[in-house]
């Protein structure tokens, strides 16, 4: 069961389609797992429809009274226009459908198919893949942390969004399971830790920061996750 979610305002800047790329794809990945959060982006859509809509419904049934205007036939068809398909905003040549581990295959979310994958690299138990998303200094990756693996204690300098594709992790705030989207900054310091494994997509703005022991030594794996 998700447990965590956008929160509203952020489902209505998506809806209005003024997010950073990388976070819309965040967004439209987390949809593909929650239907709740696609039942609210289906209503706010349609009520900003509905308000781009009522000026022209006005000035038309004044201009001409016969016309037998069918408001609800012109809803769909603004629907129809602005509803959101991300596969035309990102065309990249490369797509990635699913990804291997091991025997495991784990189907990637519709909005990051078209998404070029770079190479994975590995540093102990965490193995990351770069997402090709041209998005300023924020930057999204798939992570794999294998059975037993953590991120050492540390805090965000800028945000951090984890989607959980696959398996389950914890942390000091709770257990996350698939498709919960969890948005962290510097207010949140946690050492995530997965007993099962899991896959994450994730979008960072900045290098973490590490706050117990010798951190400096650790850098080398905030570079990693960033
Ligand atoms: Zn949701």
């Amino acid at each position: 069961m998700i447990n965590h979610h956008p929160n509203t305002s952020i489902l209505v800047d998506f809806v209005a389609g003024v997010l950073p790329a990388s976070i819309s794809i965040m967004i439209a990945s987390h949809m593909d797992f929650c239907r709740q959060c696609r039942q609210q982006v289906q209503v706010l859509t349609e009520q900003a429809a509905a308000l781009e809509f009522e000026p022209l419904a006005d000035s038309l049934s004044q201009s001409s009274q016969t016309d037998n205007f069918d408001i609800d036939h012109a809803m769909s068809m603004i629907e129809a226009i602005t509803e959101f398909d991300i596969d035309t905003q990102v065309s990249l040549p490369q797509t990635v459908t699913e990804i291997a581990i091991g025997k495991l295959r784990i189907p990637l979310p519709r909005a990051i198919k078209s998404v070029a994958l770079k190479e994975w690299q590995g540093l102990g138990k965490l193995s990351r893949a770069r997402l090709d998303v041209q998005d300023d200094e924020r930057r999204m990756s798939l992570l794999y942390i294998a059975p037993g693996g953590s991120v050492p204690c540390h805090t965000h300098q800028g945000f951090e969004i984890t989607l959980l594709l696959q398996g389950s992790f914890e942390d000091e705030m709770g257990q996350y399971h698939q498709g919960d989207f969890i948005w962290l900054d510097g207010k949140h310091t946690h050492q995530p830790v997965t007993t099962a494994g899991c896959v994450c997509l994730t979008v960072s703005s900045d290098a973490i920061r590490f706050t117990q022991g010798m951190s400096q030594l650790l850098n080398p794996i905030g570079k990693f996750i960033y």
